[in-house]
C-alpha cells in the first residue's frame, strides 16, 4: 500500500518561550519491492516502510507572521509544543516506525550491553533514548546469527494489526488537522 499523509497543527502560544508555532507533518507509507532482510534475519520480497517529515513556523509573541523555525527530524520539539494526547502519539509512532528498513541492529541484539556515553546499557535501552551510533555499538554481535551491528540495513517489519491501526490513525489526524481547518 502507497499512501501519504498532510497533517496540519493549529497555532498554539508557548508561554515559556513567548513563541506561536504552527506545525505541519508529512507521514508516507510506502511498498518497496525489494529482497531485504529483517530484524528477525528473515529475508522478504517486499515491505512496507514509514517516514515523518516535520516543519515548524514561528513567530515571536502573540501576533505575527510565521517563519520558518526548524524542520525534518524535529519530533521532540512538536511533543514540547502540544500537549495534547493525539500529538504524543503520533510523536511515538514517528519515533517507533520512521524509516523502519534502516535498522542497524537485530531483535536478538535487544538484550545485549553497550557501552554509551550514559554509561552500560541494554541495546533496546540505547535504542530507545536515541544512544545508539555505530562507533559505539559496532562490536555488538547478536547471540544467535553472529550478525555485527551496522553490518547492513535490516527492515523492523510492521506487524498488519499495528498498521492498520496506524493508517486508520493517520486518517483520523489528517482529517481532523486539514489544512486551514484551524
Ligand atoms: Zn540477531
Amino acid at each position: 500500500m502507497n499512501k501519504t499523509w498532510h497533517i496540519s497543527l493549529p497555532s498554539r502560544y508557548v508561554p515559556e518561550e513567548d513563541h506561536t508555532y504552527r506545525v505541519i507533518v508529512d507521514i508516507k507509507l510506502k511498498e518497496e519491492q525489494r529482497e531485504a532482510f529483517t530484524t528477525q534475519h528473515a529475508k522478504v520480497q517486499s515491505y512496507q516502510t514509514l517516514s515523518f517529515v516535520g516543519t515548524v513556523m514561528a513567530h515571536r509573541g502573540k501576533r505575527g507572521g510565521f517563519g520558518y523555525a526548524g524542520g525534518g527530524q524535529c519530533q521532540d520539539q512538536i511533543a514540547r509544543i502540544y500537549a495534547r494526547p493525539e500529538v504524543q502519539k503520533l510523536v511515538e509512532l514517528w519515533q517507533r516506525w520512521h524509516l523502519n528498513d534502516l535498522r542497524p541492529d537485530c531483535e536478538c541484539m535487544q538484550a545485549e550491553q553497550v557501552l554509551t556515553t550514559e554509561g552500560l546499557m541494554l541495546v533496546k535501552e540505547a535504542r530507545k533514548r536515541g544512544l545508539l551510533n555505530y562507533e559505539l555499538a559496532k562490536n555488538v554481535t547478536c547471540p544467535k546469527r553472529g550478525y555485527r551491528f551496522g553490518r547492513e540495513w535490516l527492515v523492523e517489519i510492521i506487524p498488519d494489526d499495528a498498521l492498520e491501526l496506524i493508517v486508520k490513525f493517520l486518517d483520523h489526524m489528517a482529517e481532523t488537522y486539514k489544512k486551514g481547518a484551524h
